[in-house]
């Protein structure tokens, strides 16, 4: 087809608006995928996705479709990821298209995650499509829900599509708006090639698959092709199209979308954002907007079992081949042993990267509090970054500490307003506006630490609303604030994976606090354990946890051997999530403790 007639486009919407049942209608009705073949939500393909019922890896669809016009259109749907932890991914997958739809679900509204994804595809000058979704569901409320779109967004809503992508209302006439609205790709065919990847994965076979769209040029089977940001060149073993299963050709063009193998062995040599580009007749400049992934969030992850050590390394590996924002390093506690330090984009992709940790690779782990990365200045003039605070150096080395800030975008019924400004409050935000939208919805944006967003705040804002806030945000520096490490001590021993940078403000609080969660979560024992906190050398709050009074041996002394057995094995069982600390046993739950402080 010629580049008149192809459109590349993708669906911007808040989690459960019906991104995924639109996509499938979409294929369905162009014919793409019969609807045998149609398993429900075809693009979510990741079992943790579905679980979750979240979008996290992009994948993209090619569909032919003949339009009222009569000419054949190739309409290119190339699927963003729906949560804040991956939005360079999804700038990424927006700058492969000229336009997109905008989901809304009619019987809710517009949600903060809806909005930074526009604000986005604004930003890259994509033409939006808005679509009003659900309107089958009696609730539904399309003139208010545009109105608020007219609103908040400022984008006009006079042509809105009133959808229901379950019932399959509205399908042809968001079609015919893709071909119609959506700008057809520049041809540039005839300048030297250049391909933004923007989706990559490995495949234990045939090695790294990356995703792409040719922005200029053109790319055939066999060609040398070089990355530009990584450096790495390779062959290119098979070249195709997603329909969406991978369906080989032999060439493509300008505007167009398709997937390349080729043997290279880890995604980080061909990340999402590289530009691609032809070994014999390089571009000059690789197209813009290229950033590494950098993480934002760290943890200590330990085996509880010692001889894991090895598979949980080999297992990292692994995932790493194919998560180029994955960090690890290896890290040794004092208290937990030997294990990994790890990197994150965000806490999302953090509880991702455990889960598949312990399911697929059937490890036990355990996980300590997740912790952002500070910049320490110390008075000798050094200046570093520290992602684990038990590194962070005593008082009087240091001259300053400066914590990551981001911008909070909160969307929420009027009458959570007050509860949800005190959260903010109670974690050290910053008001920065309020606007009231329609029908008793508000806006509400705050500055405040990443580090009291990582803790628990999503799940705060989500109970203290009963699950109407939405939340979107992203980092915007780094600020000086007068920090200090509160140390934890058990039974006289300090527990550096316990350790945690907190506001001297809150030093005292949180002392408190966590002492006497941790009394609450340590079990008994034939001793009794002192648990205190400390700043420095002067300990602000403590505890203790009286010995256990019987022997759970004592009552079949002499007895019974296979009845004392299943004592034995019951309470092995028992201290499976629990590490030893010194002489003392601590459940995994307790190296989380201070997310649960509230
Ligand atoms: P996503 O998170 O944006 O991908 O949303 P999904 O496509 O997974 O849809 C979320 C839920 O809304 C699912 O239970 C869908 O069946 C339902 N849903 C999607 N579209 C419609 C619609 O047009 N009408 C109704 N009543 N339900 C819908
Ligand atoms: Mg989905």
């Amino acid at each position: 087809v010629p580049v008149s007639r192809i459109r590349n486009f993708s669906i911007i919407a808040h989690i459960d608006h019906g991104k995924s049942t639109l996509a499938d209608r979409l294929l369905q009705t162009t014919g793409t995928v019969s609807a045998r073949e149609m398993k429900e939500q075809f693009l979510d393909n990741m079992d943790l996705e579905r679980e979750r019922g979240i979008t996290i890896k992009l994948q993209a669809a090619r569909m032919n479709y003949t339009a009222r016009d009569g000419q054949e259109y190739v309409l290119n749907l190339i699927d963003t990821p729906g949560h804040v932890d991956f939005s360079y991914e999804v700038s990424r997958s927006l700058v492969a298209c000229e336009g997109a739809l905008l989901v809304v679900d009619a019987s809710q509204g517009v949600e903060a995650q809806t909005l930074a994804n526009v604000y986005l595809a604004l930003e890259h000058n994509l033409e939006i499509i808005p679509v009003l979704n659900k309107i089958d569901l009696p609730g539904a409320e399309p003139e208010r829900v545009k109105g608020e779109i007219e609103e908040i967004i400022g984008l006009d809503c006079s042509g809105a599509i009133k959808a229901s992508a379950k019932e399959g209302i509205g399908i042809e006439e968001i079609l015919e708006s893709i071909v119609h609205l959506v700008p057809p790709p520049q041809d540039t065919v005839n300048k030297p090639l250049r391909a933004l990847i923007f989706d990559s994965y490995y495949d234990l076979y045939r090695g790294v698959i990356v995703y792409f769209r040719v922005v200029d040029g053109a790319v055939k089977k066999g060609d040398k092709v070089q990355f530009m940001a990584s450096g790495k060149g390779c062959e290119i073993d098979e070249l195709g199209i997603l329909s969406p299963t991978q369906i080989q050709v032999q060439e493509l063009h300008a505007g167009e979308v398709g997937y390349l193998a080729a043997a290279i062995k880890a995604v980080e040599d061909a990340r999402v954002g590289d530009t691609i580009t032809l070994a014999a007749k390089p571009a000059e400049t690789p197209l813009p907007g290229y950033a590494e992934a950098k993480p934002m969030v760290f943890c200590g992850l330990f085996p509880i079992d010692a001889d894991q050590y090895g598979d949980l390394r080999e297992a990292l590996d692994k995932l790493k081949l194919n998560d180029a924002a994955l960090h690890y390093e290896p890290e040794t506690s004092s208290a937990m042993g030997f294990g990994f330090r790890c990197g994150f984009l965000g806490l999302l992709h953090m509880e991702i990267v455990q889960e598949r940790l312990e399911r697929e690779y059937n490890l036990d782990l355990i996980t300590t509090a997740p912790s952002v990365v500070y910049q320490v200045t110390t008075i000798a003039g050094e200046s570093y970054e520290i992602d684990n605070p038990s590194h962070l150096p005593p008082a009087n080395e240091r001259e300053s500490i400066a914590e990551p800030y981001v911008k909070l975008e909160m969307i929420t019924p009027e009458s959570y307003v007050g509860t949800l400004m005190e959260l903010c409050q109670n974690r050290r935000g910053i008001f920065k506006d309020m606007k009231y939208l329609t029908q008793g919805r508000t806006t509400l944006v705050y500055e405040l630490p990443l580090a009291e967003v990582v803790t628990d705040f999503f799940d705060q804002l989500k109970s203290r609303s009963r699950g109407y806030a939405s939340m979107e945000y992203h980092v915007i520096g780094y600020r000086e604030n007068a920090l200090v490490k509160l140390d934890i001590l058990i039974n006289a021993d300090m527990v550096d994976s316990l350790a945690m940078i907190v506001h001297r403000d809150k030093a005292y609080n949180v002392g408190r606090a966590l002492v006497e969660k941790l009394k609450e979560l340590i079990p008994r024992h034939q001793f009794k354990i002192p648990i205190q906190a400390s700043i420095g050398s002067r300990v602000i709050a403590s505890e203790h946890i009286p010995a256990l009074r019987k022997d759970v041996l004592a009552k079949c002394y002499g007895g019974d051997i296979s009845r004392k057995k299943k004592l034995l094995q019951k309470q092995a069982k028992g201290k499976k999530r629990m590490k030893s600390v010194g002489t003392v046993d601590v459940p995994q739950e307790a190296f989380m403790a201070v997310l649960k402080l509230d």
